[in-house]
C-alpha cells in the first residue's frame, strides 16, 4: 500500500524579485496573470499596480491613496474589477467603480463572485454581509460568533465557508436574499488565519494560529477531516494548486510548507479517556481514589497520535513522524505503535522551505505557476514554483 505513494515533486521555491517600496505592511497582493503584474494594497492606504520592465524589476505604473489603511481587497482578472476600482485595459488607469458602505468596523475580507455578480464581505463589526456588485444593494447580512478572517464561496452550491476567530468554521447557504446556515465545523484550538477551498475535490483546508491545518473533506460524504501538522507558529495563508494537487502553506516564522495531497491520509484517533494507563495500567495522578487503593504513585497522562489510547510516560517514550497521519514533526506514540511504523511509513509527504520573511498573506499564480509572499519586513516576494528538472 505505501509502495504504491508517488514521490512528491521536488518544488524547491526560487525567488524571482523583490518589491520593497512600502512605508508599511502590504495586507494583501495578488498576481496579475499573463501581465507580469502585481496589485498590492497596504497599511500605507495605498493601492498600487506593478509592472515586471526587461529589467526583471517590478515598476510602480498606478498608484492610488486611500483615506485609510487597505486591509483587503478581492481582483477579478478577466473583468480587471478590483473590488470598487477597474483597472484600465493597459493597466495604467484606474477607475473608481463603486464604494460599499458595508461595515462599522474595519473590513477584514472582501471576495468577489463574478458568476453571481456578488461581493461578500467581513468586517470587525462580526457582520458577514453580501453584495449585488451590478447595483451596489446591500442583499442579506449574517451574524457571526466572532471576526471572521478567512472567506470561501462554491459557486455551484453557493454555499460560503466563514472561518472566525472563536476557532470555528460556519457553512452558510446563500440566497439572493437570505441565508441559512447549514452547520459548524469545530476542531482548531485557536483562531480561523486562513481557509482555501477547491472546488475540483470539493475540499475544505483551514489554517489556524494553533499551527495547524485541517482538511475538511465534504465531498466524499464521509466527514473525515485530516489533520496537517508541519508548522512551528501561526499558519498565515493557504494555497490550493489543483494541477499539482499540492497545498502550500505558510507561517509567521517564516516557512513555506508545500504538501503532496496525491497521497491518502488517515484521521487521527479521538483521545480516549481512562483513569490509568492502557498499557501497564499505572493510574494517572488525579485518580486519587484508585492510587489510594493500588498504593501506586500517580502517572501523568499522555495519548499516543497513532492509536489515540491514554499511556502513560513510560509506555510512550519513543517519538515518531506519522506522514499519512499528517505528521510530519515527531509525535508521542506508544511503543507498540512506534514498532508497527515502518521506514517507508515515516516518508515525508511534505517539503519545508523558508521565505526568510514573516510572512501575513500568500498568493499562488496558476498559470505561470508563481507564488507572491508577503511579510511584516513590508516586502513582497515573487518565487518561482514550477519543478526542479534534475
Ligand atoms: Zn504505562
Ligand atoms: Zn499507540
Amino acid at each position: 500500500m505505501a509502495a504504491e505513494q508517488p514521490t512528491p515533486q521536488t518544488r524547491k521555491p526560487v525567488l524571482l524579485s523583490k518589491i520593497e517600496a512600502f512605508q508599511d505592511i502590504v495586507t494583501t497582493a495578488v498576481i496579475i496573470p499573463k501581465e507580469d503584474g502585481v496589485i498590492s494594497v497596504s497599511e500605507d492606504r495605498t493601492i498600487r499596480v506593478w509592472l515586471k520592465r526587461d529589467s526583471g524589476q517590478y515598476w510602480p505604473s498606478v498608484y492610488q491613496t486611500m483615506p485609510n489603511s487597505c486591509s483587503c481587497m478581492s481582483f477579478n482578472p478577466e473583468t480587471r474589477r478590483l473590488s470598487e476600482f477597474i483597472l484600465a485595459e493597459d493597466y495604467n488607469k484606474m477607475i473608481p467603480a463603486r464604494t460599499y458602505h458595508a461595515h462599522q468596523g474595519r473590513v477584514l475580507v472582501v471576495l468577489f463572485v463574478l458568476e453571481m455578480e456578488w461581493l461578500l464581505s467581513t468586517g470587525q463589526d462580526k457582520n458577514f454581509t453580501w453584495h449585488c456588485s451590478e447595483s451596489g444593494q446591500q442583499l442579506g447580512t449574517y451574524r457571526t460568533a466572532a471576526c471572521v478572517s478567512g472567506l470561501q464561496f462554491d459557486v455551484e452550491t453557493r454555499h460560503a465557508f466563514v472561518g472566525d476567530q472563536s476557532g470555528q468554521v460556519t457553512i452558510l447557504k446563500l440566497e439572493q436574499d437570505n441565508c441559512s446556515m447549514v452547520t459548524t465545523f469545530k476542531g482548531h484550538t485557536g483562531n480561523v488565519t486562513a481557509l482555501c477551498w477547491d472546488p475540483g475535490q470539493r475540499v475544505l483546508f483551514s489554517g489556524s494560529s494553533d499551527h495547524s491545518i485541517i482538511m475538511w473533506d465534504i465531498g466524499g460524504r464521509k466527514g473525515t477531516a485530516i489533520e496537517l501538522q508541519g508548522h512551528n507558529d501561526k499558519v498565515q495563508g493557504l494555497c490550493y494548486a489543483s494541477h499539482t494537487r499540492q497545498l502550500i502553506s505558510c507561517s509567521s516564522d517564516g516557512s513555506i510548507v508545500i504538501w503532496n495531497m496525491d497521497v491518502t491520509r488517515q484521521e487521527t484517533p479521538e483521545w480516549l479517556d481512562s483513569d490509568s494507563c492502557q498499557k501497564c495500567e499505572q493510574p494517572f495522578f488525579w485518580n486519587f481514589k484508585q492510587m489510594w487503593d493500588s498504593k501506586k504513585i500517580g502517572l501523568r497522562q499522555h495519548h499516543c497520535r497513532k492509536c489515540g489510547q491514554a499511556v502513560c510516560g513510560k509506555c510512550s517514550s519513543k517519538r515518531s513522524t506519522i506522514p499519512l497521519m499528517g505528521f510530519e514533526f515527531e509525535v508521542r506514540v506508544c511503543d507498540r505503535c512506534h514498532e508497527s511504523i515502518t521506514e517507508e511509513d515515516r516518508a515525508p509527504t511534505a517539503s519545508f522551505h523558508d521565505s526568510k520573511h514573516s510572512m501575513v498573506h500568500i498568493h499562488y499564480e496558476a498559470t505561470t505557476g508563481n507564488l507572491l509572499t508577503s511579510g511584516t519586513d513590508k516586502v513582497i516576494k515573487l518565487w518561482d514554483m514550477t519543478p526542479v528538472v534534475s
